[in-house]
């Protein structure tokens, strides 16, 4: 954020574009995706699937997600409206399109690729209170904007990228992004004209009742961002199928975008398609040429790997079933980097992967069996509080017993100990201390957590390293004695109960390096029973699936 003396010398005049030392114009070019008529409409898709191409050309990107929301970060949103919060290594909190961009440039993120509006004015109340904007009044213009350009020119100055790709969220319209796209507005009035890409990411309507096509919706949209003073570059057209040249024609005429840069990208099998279909319509190229720059010599991300990775999602030669236990199973969203890891690990073993929703809380040890009968594994997924444990833990037992493949991510890894305590050690009241004080506490709140009473930001987040055991299933899986993770959390094993569930046979094959912290846990003896207290599920990505998730499927294939 703006420095001080920066701020001095900006406030005195109305521009207030602060630029960070080291910054020239043109050396970080810019690319700004806006999208009109509906959320929804695949934005994050476009965003990370540019990325992921221009990386075959070897220009280093720097995504990031412009979020209007007043919240800090999204620690606090529930993830049954919101979608998941998905985590950095650094330990943001964010929207799960963060996630996208990660698996789509194959490259690590931190909290220099996601910006909402509640830090922008957090930052700049607490800058207003330190008096530092020297009895100024501020203002919407220059200072929240001066501020956003400041954030990415930061981001250019600290990562050094050839191209910083801005998603703006939401729609054009919203109130709560116009401020974003004034900003961009500015960015580029000040970066000059070559040096900064507008794209806007439109939906083509086709009413039932007409069955055609039909473009004003999109035309509105796109004339919406224009009054706002921003002359796209391109067009993206979303559609369920096929547009006809005509559609294209009037988009192109109403929005001065000529009309071989009106692209039409109807919907997709799958979204890692994306890129192979934005080279083969040369939008790569589109985009380079508009801001004047070449391809390197040398790939970041290598083509040939990524069409034999999409090749491979087309030839499966085996269907598994896997269960997913959970109560947010209304919107799969909640659970999305699961889903992800499961797709993109999938091909790797040539095998299909068919969900089943497992709705956990009328499950009991009568109807478990039932539930369970058709599939071939089973992912207990992160959560919190009380709803729908007890049918998880039923569900962990039957996998245990019957030895059906049992991934449990976070609070799963936490149901495994209490079922293992439950009904290996005898402690039938073991539980959570987070629904329930017991005599046997077998997972706990962390010390350091003990204090703590704001819900923002304040778990045990983001990357840590986890140290594996040798001759343990973790091992042979991740070959290594030291691997880094991503966490989020506030209990884990109570410390008191580890020797004693090691005694009756539960191996706890990953352990943090300083602290007495479980990490992983297993057994012997089963196709593969496997928890971790961090989410696997974070660090996976098409051209470098976690070898947990690929464990468990190749498990869950010899089941079948
Ligand atoms: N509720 C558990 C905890 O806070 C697990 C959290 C999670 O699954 N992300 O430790």
């Amino acid at each position: 954020m703006v420095k001080k003396q920066e701020l001095a010398r900006a406030t005195s005049d109305e521009f207030f574009s602060s630029v960070p030392k080291g910054y020239s114009i043109g050396k970080t070019k810019y690319i700004i995706v806006t999208g009109s008529v509906i959320s929804g409409v695949g934005k994050g898709t476009f965003t990370s699937s540019l990325c992921n191409v221009l990386k075959w050309s070897g220009l280093k990107v720097h995504p990031i997600k412009f979020d209007g929301y007043l919240n800090y970060d999204a620690g606090t949103l529930n993830p049954y409206r919101h979608g998941e919060v998905f985590v950095l290594d650094d330990g943001t909190e964010c929207d799960l399109d963060l996630g996208s961009y990660e698996r789509m440039t194959n490259q690590n993120l931190s909290k220099d690729n996601y910006l909402t509006s509640g830090k922008i004015f957090k930052t700049i109340i607490d800058k207003e209170r330190q008096g530092l904007y020297l009895g100024r009044d501020v203002q919407f213009l220059p200072h929240v904007t001066g501020e956003i350009k400041h954030f990415i020119r930061n981001c250019a100055v600290n990562h050094n990228p050839d191209i910083i790709v801005v998603e703006i969220g939401g729609t054009i319209g919203d109130l709560e992004n116009s401020y974003f796209l004034e900003a961009m507005r500015e960015l580029a009035y000040e970066e000059n004209k070559n040096n900064v890409c507008f794209v806007n990411v439109t939906y083509i309507l086709r009413p039932n009742i007409l069955g055609e096509h039909k473009s004003k919706a999109a035309q509105l949209g796109i004339r919406t961002l224009m009054e706002q003073g921003i002359q796209p570059n391109i067009i993206v057209c979303r559609s369920e199928d096929n547009i006809k040249e005509s559609i294209k024609e009037k988009i192109s005429i109403s929005s001065n975008v000529p009309v071989n840069r009106v692209i039409n990208l109807c919907d997709f099998n799958t979204i890692y398609d994306v890129p192979l279909f934005l080279k083969n319509e040369k939008v790569d190229e589109i985009v380079m040429d508009i801001l004047g720059i070449k391809p390197k010599k040398d790939f970041l991300i290598n083509p040939a790997d990524w069409k034999k990775f999409v090749d491979n999602i087309n030839k499966p030669n085996k269907e598994i079933i896997i269960g997913i236990t959970g109560k947010y199973t209304g919107l799969h969203d909640s659970y999305l980097s699961i889903l992800n890891a499961l797709e993109h690990s999938a091909p790797y073993l040539n095998a299909k992967i068919k969900l089943k929703w497992i709705e956990t809380t009328n499950i009991n040890s009568n109807n478990v069996k039932d539930e369970l009968k058709d599939v071939q594994g089973i992912i207990v997924p992160g959560g919190f509080g009380e709803r729908g444990i007890e049918g998880k833990i039923e569900c962990i037992k039957y996998s245990r017993e019957n030895k059906i493949p049992f991934l449990g991510l976070c609070y799963g890894f936490q149901m495994a100990v209490i079922e293992y305590s439950r009904n290996v050690l005898g402690l039938e009241d073991a539980n959570t201390t987070e629904v329930k004080e017991t005599k046997n506490p077998v997972i706990c709140i962390l010390p350091e957590q003990e204090e703590i009473e704001d819900l923002g930001g304040t778990m045990r987040l983001g990357g840590f390293d986890v140290i594996v055991k040798e001759n343990t299933l973790a091992y042979k899986l991740y070959k290594n004695k030291k691997v880094r993770e991503r966490f989020r959390h506030r209990y884990n094993v109570n410390p008191k109960y580890i020797e004693e569930l090691e005694k009756n046979g539960m191996i706890f094959s990953g352990i943090a390096p300083e602290k007495r912290i479980m990490q992983i846990l297993e057994l012997k003896n089963h196709p593969y029973f496997l928890g971790t207290q961090y989410h696997a599920e974070f660090t996976s990505k098409p051209l470098e699936p976690n070898p947990l998730f690929l464990g468990f499927i190749e498990a869950c294939l010899k089941k079948n």
